[in-house]
């Protein structure tokens, strides 16, 4: 099945007379006719359901579709993006470990790393996507487990070079860990470079209506975990917890991480996506073909737009050929790369709130990555605690403008933008 197919049909065959519609199996637990039938599912020998905090049908039947876009073995849901960052480090790092991650990540994913798991013990090393190789070789130590970055970086909107990323980790015996969210499989499909475990947060284009907050977590399946026994116990001994089961002799390269992941991590921590919200992401993913190509055409004309416009002071956009990132957003995403660009009003920050005061059309919200056209100015909200100076200093300048470009018509939109900059 080529990609369109996919998003509408992967992951969920209906038998003679069952519903078309992938079914939302709303029940908390599942019925057997005797206590060893069950038992066998504990013993993970028999696979099936026993309890939606570890797997839901409906879920599964998502999760499947995502597999198929990214070209993954195994996939799972959880209840957000953060929980599937989360559990895609912690799933093969614990205390004393240490990650390479680039420093150009979503600011919610840095905190995460930088301060919670660090709370854990988990230590962290942040390089620059534009890193020297011998800067990214000094990051490694020998207790780092895994590499992390973004295809498409939230807000930045820089472009990670994978294959170099790709080649670093594997050179050290580790995997790297991509947030595939704003290029999504339409225009990134990061294991075709050499990716071995991709994370999305569902809650942006996948579901893309804002509708619902998920996550997920797909493998790749070609990352050998049993070649680096002693780096990773978790896969490559057995579980005490879960009946002395080996996960990488048991479930192979392709199920190994997944299964893990759902056995431990889900079982313990619980954050598991809603059967409703599984339902809305298919809604999302149906379309998901058709909406990136629309965000990216009207993102284009924008950008140019904005580029030309004399009040605007700079833009960051990987799809303009004067952008830094073009020509690795054109090796990565030749057909597109998504619809957030960030730009700088002339006048600071004075004149970004001018600016959005009088936009129509494009929202105010702390949201990027859906239909709706929403805007954002991280000085005045998400970053508002920061002097001028601590804003510049963390890379989000007090004039800055995240605009996330939605999918109505790019005539309505440029206007918008025109009418309210000529107040500056
Ligand atoms: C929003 C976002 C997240 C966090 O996802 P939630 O669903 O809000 O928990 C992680 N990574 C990226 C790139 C994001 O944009």
């Amino acid at each position: 099945m080529k990609r369109e197919t996919k998003c509408i049909q992967a992951g969920y065959e209906p038998k003679n007379g069952e519903s078309r519609m992938i079914p939302i199996i709303q029940s908390t637990t599942f019925k057997y006719d005797t206590s060893e039938d069950m038992g066998k599912l504990f013993d993970l020998e028999a696979s099936g359901y026993f309890y939606t905090r570890l797997q839901n049908p409906t879920n599964d039947f998502v999760a499947a579709k995502i597999a198929a876009l990214e070209g993954g073995t195994a996939a799972m849901l959880t209840s957000s993006g953060q929980a599937a960052n989360f559990f895609s480090i912690f799933n093969i790092a614990s205390q004393g470990d240490h990650i390479v991650s680039s420093s150009m990540i979503y600011g919610g994913t840095f905190n995460l790393f930088n301060v919670t798991m660090k709370k854990m013990g988990i230590d962290f090393t942040f390089v620059s996507p534009d890193c020297t190789d011998e800067e990214l070789e000094a990051a490694f130590r020998p207790e780092t487990k895994a590499v992390f970055g973004e295809t498409i970086a939230n807000p930045a909107v820089s472009v990670l070079d994978i294959e170099r990323f790709a080649d670093a980790a594997h050179a050290h015996g580790v995997p790297l860990i991509i947030d595939n969210t704003f290029a999504t499989p339409i225009f990134c499909r990061p294991f075709e470079w050499g990716c071995d475990i991709v994370t999305h947060s569902t809650t942006k284009y996948m579901d893309g209506h804002d509708a619902a907050v998920g996550g997920c977590i797909v493998d790749s399946g070609k990352f050998d975990w049993m070649a680096h026994k002693d780096k990773f116990p978790g896969l490559t001994t057995p579980d005490e917890s879960y009946h002395g089961i080996t996960y990488a002799e048991k479930f192979g390269m392709e199920g190994a991480f997944i299964t893990k992941a759902t056995a431990q991590l889900m079982r313990d921590f619980g954050s598991i996506q809603a059967p409703m919200n599984a339902f809305f992401l298919n809604l999302g993913l149906e379309t998901l073909d058709v909406r990136m190509r629309r965000h990216v055409a009207n993102a284009q004309k924008v950008a140019e737009f904005l580029e030309k416009h004399p009040n605007v002071a700079w833009i960051d956009y990987p799809g303009l050929p004067g952008n830094k990132y073009y020509d690795l957003a054109q090796k990565y995403m030749p057909e597109g790369t998504c619809g957030v660009i960030s730009f700088g009003v002339k006048g600071g920050r004075s004149a970004a709130e001018e600016f959005m005061k009088h936009l129509k059309v494009a929202m105010i919200a702390t949201h990027v990555a859906d239909a709706h056209t929403c805007i954002l100015h991280p000085a005045n909200s998400t970053h508002r605690q920061l002097s001028d100076e601590e804003l510049i200093a963390s890379g989000v300048g007090p004039d800055l403008v995240r605009l996330s470009v939605g999918i109505e018509n790019v005539e309505d939109i440029i206007e918008d933008l025109e009418q309210a900059l000529s107040y500056i």
